[in-house]
C-alpha cells in the first residue's frame, strides 16, 4: 500500500500515542470524545494557495456546509512543509475576523468619529481627492527640463490583507497616476 506523508504520519504518529498511552493504562475515550467534536470533523479538505506573496506555500481549506472552517499548512507540499509564516497562519481570518469593516468608513477631517458611507459616495470621494492632488502637484520636469511625470505629495501603502494580484493592480495604478512613492506591508 502506497501512503503520502500525511497518511503516514497519521497512521503512526496516532497509532503510536494510542498505543502507548493506552498500554500505560490512559484512559483514551475522552480524547477520542473531543477529536469527534472538533471543528474539522466531518469537513472537505481543499488544496489552496497562500496568495499573500509568490513564495506561494499550499494551504488544506476544510470547508463544512458550504463554509471555511480551518485552514493550515500542507504538509505534502515540499515548499512549506506544513509550515505558515503568520500572514499565512491566520489566512482564516479573511473571511472570518468580526472586526473587519464589510462597508466603507469615513472619518472627515478633525472629526473623531467614523461614518457609514456607501461605496459610490466613497469611491466619487477618492476620485475627487486623487484628481485633486493630482491636478495640484504633477511634475512634468525636473530642473533640468527633463520629462519626469511625477506625483511626489501622494503616497500609496498597500494593506497586509491585499493579494499578489491586488498589489500588482494597485501597483500598475499608482505609476499610472505618476506616483513614485508607495510601499506595502510584506515588504515591511
Ligand atoms: S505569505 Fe507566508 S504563508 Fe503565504 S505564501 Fe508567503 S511565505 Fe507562504
Amino acid at each position: 500500500m502506497l501512503l503520502n506523508r500525511r497518511d503516514f504520519l497519521k497512521a503512526t504518529g496516532a497509532g503510536f500515542a494510542y498505543l502507548s498511552l493506552s498500554q500505560m493504562g490512559f484512559d483514551m475515550r475522552p480524547v477520542k470524545a473531543y477529536a469527534a467534536g472538533l471543528k474539522m470533523d466531518g469537513a472537505k479538505e481543499v488544496i489552496s494557495v497562500c496568495p499573500f506573496c509568490s513564495v506561494s506555500c499550499h494551504i488544506i481549506a476544510h470547508v463544512k456546509d458550504g463554509k471555511l472552517v480551518n485552514t493550515e499548512g500542507d504538509p505534502d507540499y515540499p515548499i512549506n512543509q506544513g509550515a505558515l509564516c503568520a500572514k499565512g497562519a491566520a489566512m482564516l481570518s479573511l473571511t472570518r475576523n468580526p472586526h473587519r469593516a464589510m462597508k466603507p468608513m469615513y472619518r472627515a477631517p478633525y472629526s473623531d468619529k467614523w461614518e457609514e458611507k456607501s461605496w459610490d459616495w466613497m469611491l466619487d470621494r477618492i476620485a475627487d481627492r486623487v484628481k485633486e492632488s493630482r491636478d495640484k502637484d504633477f511634475i512634468e520636469k525636473n530642473e533640468k527640463g527633463q520629462r519626469v511625470n511625477r506625483l511626489e505629495h501622494v503616497f500609496a501603502l498597500g494593506t497586509s490583507h491585499m493579494d499578489n494580484e491586488e498589489c500588482s493592480l494597485v501597483h500598475q495604478a499608482m505609476r499610472a497616476l505618476g506616483v513614485v512613492h508607495m510601499d506595502h506591508q510584506a515588504r515591511i
